[in-house]
């Protein structure tokens, strides 16, 4: 693509909106967490570990991920995985991060969900420091009964009491086929009263109908990929109307096969139709590239506009859960950015 267009997307200040964190661990991380906490991996390198990331679907990756999660038991360990994204989505000039994680994923392991939020929420206070802001959702395993969900929002009260600036709603993710959203409308409908934020995983493999549902059963802020919806007219027309977010994750999608090839990726014919569409990484440990990657690999694909990309990166600030005051501050700053690049570092 276009050098001088490229430049621009890299240095751009973003939003990202759509990164698990326990997807941010790169195999030399969970190598050196695995001897610091005397973990075995069923890898016996580095490199097998990376050689074993040739996924054919969701699951094939979930159950690698969910190996990679192993590593993590201490606070120290949530706090070396949270600095370690925070310092590759800096350099990709991401200014504010909306961070999932899974309790469902450490709490089997005997892992509390206060040891969790504190690790991270040290490193997050750190990067807070230096200009880089975020918040936290705690995730939903939707492949597990949505009694185990109730338990784990009840296990995490105390956690949004305590850390309200940075726990700010709940999602849901994890195997999509056969877990419609509307398993889990009880808990929800909790976190719904409490005020919280909800977003939730739907239509990356699973059909438009679960995004129906996220919408009309979970009553969603935003949803996670989301990019089966194009097979729905009325869906699409109703994401637009309402200004519904998709977070879109173009690498991910290639990798778990969700599309064929880069080039047949629905995100321009959803930007298209009007619908809000924002690119994030997913788990970029494991897909090959973090947020800039995944512009740049998209804006090529589909040939995507500087407008286009513009409205993107826009989008990112627009669906993200900030004041309206930050919100304000972070679209004068993509505005005095984009219309004078040169002028930029
Ligand atoms: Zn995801």
């Amino acid at each position: 693509m276009n050098p001088i267009l490229a430049d621009k997307i890299a240095h751009a200040p973003k939003a990202e909106l759509h990164i698990h964190i326990e997807g941010s661990l790169e195999p030399e991380l969970i190598f050196e967490l695995a001897r610091r906490n005397g973990v075995a991996l069923p890898y016996p390198t580095v490199q097998a570990l990376r050689d074993a990331y040739a996924f054919t679907d969701l699951q094939s990756f979930l159950d690698i991920y969910y190996a990679g999660a192993s590593v993590l038991l201490h606070e120290q360990d949530f706090y070396d995985m949270t600095a370690a994204y925070v310092e590759r989505a800096m350099a990709d000039h991401v200014v504010h991060a909306e961070i999932f994680f899974d309790p469902q994923t450490h709490i089997e392991r005997g892992v509390s969900i206060e040891t969790m939020v504190a690790g991270m929420e040290r490193a997050l206070a750190e990067a807070e420091a230096r200009g880089f802001s975020s918040k936290l959702i705690p995730c939903f395993l939707r492949h597990l009964p949505e009694e185990h969900a109730l338990q784990t929002f009840d296990a995490a009260l105390p956690m949004f009491e305590r850390y309200g600036h940075r726990l700010i709603g709940v999602g849901l993710d994890s195997s999509e086929y056969g877990h419609p959203p509307s398993k889990f409308a009880r808990v929800f409908a909790l976190a719904k009263e409490r005020g919280l934020k909800l977003v939730a995983h739907a239509g990356e493999e699973g059909p438009p109908a679960y995004v129906v549902e996220a919408l009309d059963v979970l009553d969603v802020h935003r949803v996670d990929h989301g990019v089966r919806s194009i097979e729905d007219a009325a869906l699409v027309a109703r994401l637009a109307d309402a200004r519904v977010a998709l977070t879109v994750c173009p690498l991910s999608n290639l990798k778990l096969c969700v599309v064929n090839d880069m080039t047949e990726h629905t995100l321009k014919r959803l930007l298209d139709a009007d619908v809000m569409v924002t690119i994030n990484s997913d788990d970029p440990a494991y897909f090959g590239g973090y947020i800039n990657q995944n512009y740049l690999a998209i804006a090529d694909a589909l040939k995507l506009t500087d407008d286009e990309l513009y409205k993107i990166i826009r989008n990112g600030f627009e669906a993200s859960f900030v004041t309206d005051a930050q919100r304000a501050a972070y679209l004068s700053l993509l505005d005095a950015y984009w219309h004078a690049p040169q002028a930029m570092p």
